[in-house]
Order: structure tokens, then sequence, then C-alpha cells
């Protein structure tokens, strides 16, 4: 078997399409354009890469940006200070704290002062909560760029066994949520899961999120299974050139799945898409446009 590519790209390409749409029907109607800002702490080179192509998307869609860059050594306090000033700025849409953030910070602390109706990546405690409760305006943007994937190529997961690889905060855990809401029965590995080969082995729908070069070999995977890979590793292959690669071994799994996500092309362009969605939702959410945020 050789599997279905499941491009991320074109179906991140018709939401931004509905983005850049909607911002303009706004704008038509005299009201201003929803505005994300990104807070980025230190100068951190993957960081930095994320951050700028979050701010060029942005300006695409027809959305305003700003951008915080805070010195690597900047206090609890000015951070803080920071982002209350920005939660007062009725303004603003959208408030992203860019992470990792460095050691003296503490992440969950820094997103709990972030506004939750502006908390564009659901990182916030009570968006975390209302997300696992079934009820929250946004959904994180990795996790949503999944399942719209999955949505875009008629792949259900009613009633279908999900195996996820990886339980951060992030990817793992949230997308744990939005595929139980889906009628999936999901389990969720980690480093320390026993045979992981075996219980990936159960998997109909493979998600692989561990941040660990082609880990998930054809031994991990299912006859005919959907694999989602959300790797995004540097290797250096045997000509000496720098790629990047996901967390599954794309060649030998393409064989064995029915549908294989690549990277690049993959989840990535799906999680700044649903960025963009999620700044539009919070925008209309405060605008009390729709009661449901962006609904897609
Ligand atoms: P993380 O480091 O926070 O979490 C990794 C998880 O994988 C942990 O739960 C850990 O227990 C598990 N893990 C690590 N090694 C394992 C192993 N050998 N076997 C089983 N489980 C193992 O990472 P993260 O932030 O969730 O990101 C994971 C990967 O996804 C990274 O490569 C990251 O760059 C990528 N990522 C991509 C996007 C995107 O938009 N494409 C977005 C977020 C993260």
């Amino acid at each position: 078997m050789t599997a279905q590519i499941l491009s991320g790209k074109e179906v991140a390409q018709k939401f931004r399409k509905r983005v850049r749409l909607r911002v303009q029907k706004l704008v038509d109607r005299g009201l201003k354009p929803p505005h994300l800002t990104v807070v980025q702490v230190g100068d951190d080179p993957g960081s930095t890469v994320y951050v700028r192509n979050k701010v060029k998307t942005c300006k695409k869609l027809g959305l305003e940006s700003t951008m915080h860059k805070l010195e690597e050594s900047v206090s609890r306090e000015e951070l803080s200070t920071l982002i209350q000033k920005l939660n007062a700025d009725a303004d603003i849409s959208g408030i992203l704290v860019q992470l990792p953030l460095p050691a003296h910070l503490n992440a969950t602390e820094i997103i709990s002062e972030v506004d939750p109706a502006r908390d564009v990546d659901c990182l916030h405690p009570a968006n975390v909560g209302r997300l696992w409760l079934g009820d929250s305006f946004v959904t994180p943007c990795t996790p949503q760029g999944i399942i719209e994937i999955l949505d875009h190529y008629g792949i259900g997961l009613k009633g279908k066994r999900a195996v996820i690889i990886g339980r951060s905060n992030i990817v793992g855990k949230p997308l744990a949520a939005l595929m139980l809401a889906r009628h999936a029965t999901v389990t969720i590995c980690h480093s320390r899961t026993v045979d992981l080969p075996a219980v990936a082995r159960e998997a109909d729908v493979l998600v692989a999120a561990a941040g660990k070069a082609e880990l998930v070999t054809a031994e991990y995977v299912k006859d005919g299974a959907v694999v989602i890979d959300v790797g995004v590793n540097r290797k250096v292959d045997e000509d000496g050139e720098k790629k990047l690669v996901g967390d599954v071994d794309f060649t030998a799994v393409s064989e064995k799945a029915s549908a294989i996500t690549p990277v690049p092309g993959g989840v990535g362009p799906m999680t700044i898409a649903m960025l963009m969605v999620n700044t539009l939702g919070c925008y209309e959410y405060q605008h009390g446009l729709s009661e449901q945020g962006f609904g897609t």
C-alpha cells in the first residue's frame, strides 16, 4: 500500500482564505481588523523564525500584528507589567506568549496572567478547563489543525482507536481532548510507555508528537492506519545536507499506512492557519459577533 498524502499546506490555504475574506468583510463594515500581539523573551532562533512567520501571515491576511521582544533576563515583574498593559488595550484581540520561556520564568504562571478572552493559544488554565469540558471558544492551534486535516480528507474518528505519542500541554494532552470529543478511544503514550511499538500498532489513527527524529518506524504502524506526524526535527543527511524530518520514518511508513502527513507541508502550516482563525475568533468573541468564536 502506498499512503495518501494528507497535505496540511492545502488545508491551511483554505482556512487562510476564509480568514482573509472575513477580515475584509469586517474592514468593509468600517471595523478595525483583528490584532495579534506576540511577546517573545530572549533570542531562541527557533522562536524567532516562528514569531516572524506569525507576524508575516497576519500581514498577508489583513490582520494587525505587533511584536514585543524582551531581553532574556527580563524579570517576572516586568513581563507581568507588559501583559497587564496588553490586557488593558481594547484594540488587541489576541495575545501570544511565545514558548519556551527562559528557565527563570514559569510558563503556566505567565500564561495565567493573559486575559483568557485573548488567549489565542488556548493555554490559559481557564481555557484548558473549558476545552476538557467541551465548552471552549478557542481550541489549541496544532491539535485543532490535526482535526481539520482529518475532517478535510473525510477521515472520521468516531469509534476509532487513536494513539498519541507525546503528552505535552501544547500537543498531546489537548489533542486527546479534541479526539475524545469526536468519540475516538484515545491512548496517550510518553517516554515511559512500555512497549511503545505494540501500543502504537493498536492505532487506527496514530499521532507522533515526541520530538524524536524518525522514532516511528514501520514496526509501529498497523496496516492501513492513518499517521499524523507532528514532529519537527533538524537532521543532517548522508550528503551532509541539513533537512527537516518528522517523528515518522516517512518512506517506510508510507508503505504501510493508508494516509500520512508529510514534514514539511503537513501539520506545520495548519498551526499558523489555526492561530489566525483563533485571533479572529477572539476578536469576534470580544465584539459579541459570534457566540462560539470562529465556527469552521
Ligand atoms: P515536548 O518535548 O514538550 O513533549 C514531547 C513528548 O514526547 C513528551 O510527553 C515525552 O514524554 C514524549 N516522548 C519523548 N520521547 C519519547 C519516546 N522516545 N517515546 C515516547 N514518547 C516520547 O514536545 P512538544 O512541544 O509536544 O513537541 C513535540 C514535537 O512536535 C517537536 O518536534 C515539536 O517541534 C513539534 N511541534 C510541531 C508543531 C507544528 O506546528 N508542526 C507544533 C508543536 C510542536
